[in-house]
């Protein structure tokens, strides 16, 4: 069976204007050539630090800006280079929760508003029938039915999340991005929020992007992870694998600072040194080679492509064995 979602070679530069006349001096490399799939009911998680351009790649992938260059495919339909009046339709299969659900609701709408515009602009139900859809979404959310007529302020955090999953949810869309969904919520709210997640999907078949900084949240959400380094994939695997095999030092480096439930396990923490360099200047081959603890000539001039490091595992690095940095 074909993907649901196919991005092949993505790119998005953006300009850098400087001096007097606003010219183009450079450009931030954003996102320089990442590929992945998705398939219906699959969760793919796209992680790595502030700035190494997951956010770029799933708004690139809902087209809310045209990519440099790069293919995006929708059950097989280019979607990249659609025109803008052809957008609408891939509105109502491709759908996005943010960071912050405050800022992203009307305050001065009734959550009957915020869950009924997406229906109603894509004249799904009207009448009895939508008053169904509504109080379907919420007992899917898990909000009691007297939230339909109250605003997002009355809400607490976790709450809103709801709301705004639940607002996604209501065109009935086949992709759900979520970028950095959880990130602002607290801990015991966060679980809840991806517990959530996890059950909507067995239940809907849905396919979600994940992008989060935080590896710890996809470990229990995720079927594959897909690790970026400064606009690029480093290493993509499926959750089992990556967790307990990390190829890339990158990788090894992001999950040593994952706590480990069991006590009596230890894990070697693996601290980074140096900070993420520029977009706009990328070092040249390898592009973690100035934070890497193993960094040799090669990677300096070379750069490495992603690789085979095992069944349904890439990694892109030069060394032939992971380095044993991460102990389990
Ligand atoms: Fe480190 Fe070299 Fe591998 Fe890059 S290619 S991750 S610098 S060992």
């Amino acid at each position: 069976m074909s993907p649901l979602l196919e991005v092949t070679d993505l790119r998005k530069h953006f300009p850098v204007q400087g001096g007097v006349l606003g010219r183009t001096t450079g450009f931030v490399y954003a996102v320089d050539g990442v590929s992945f799939d998705i398939a219906r009911g699959e969760t793919l998680s796209l992680v790595g630090e502030s700035g190494c351009g997951k956010s770029t790649v799933g708004r690139a992938v809902l087209r809310l800006f045209a990519p440099t260059s790069g293919e995006v495919r929708l059950d097989g339909e280019r979607i990249d280079n659609l025109p803008a009046a052809q957008l609408r339709r891939l509105r109502q299969r491709m759908q996005v929760v943010f960071q912050d659900p405050f800022s992203s609701l009307s305050p001065r709408m009734k959550v009957r508003e915020i869950l009924a515009e997406p229906i109603r602009n894509f004249d799904l139900a009207r009448g009895a029938a939508l008053e169904q859809r509504l109080i379907s979404l919420l007992d899917k959310v898990r909000l009691p039915r007297d939230a339909l007529d109250r605003f997002p302020h009355e809400f607490s955090g976790g709450q809103r999340q709801r709301i705004g999953i639940a607002r996604a949810l209501a065109p009935e869309p086949e992709l759900i991005v979520c970028d950095e969904a959880v990130s602002a919520l607290d801990v015991s709210v966060k679980a809840q929020i991806v517990n959530l997640l996890a059950e909507l999907q067995d239940e809907l078949g849905l396919a979600l992007l994940f992008i989060s900084h935080d590896l710890a949240i996809v470990e229990h959400l995720t079927h594959r992870v897909a690790v970026m380094y400064l606009g690029k994939l480093v290493e993509i695997a499926d959750r089992r694998s990556l967790f307990a095999a990390p190829r890339h030092p990158y990788t090894q480096a992001l999950l040593s600072a994952v706590p480990v439930p069991d006590p009596t396990a230890k894990r070697q923490r693996m601290i980074l040194t140096g900070d993420v360099p520029s977009p706009i200047h990328p070092p040249s081959g390898c592009r973690f080679h100035t934070r890497c603890p193993f960094v040799f000539d090669r990677c300096r001039t070379e750069e490495p492509a992603l690789r085979p490091a095992g069944a349904g595992h890439q990694a892109a690095c030069h060394l032939e064995q992971p380095p044993s940095a991460v102990a389990a």
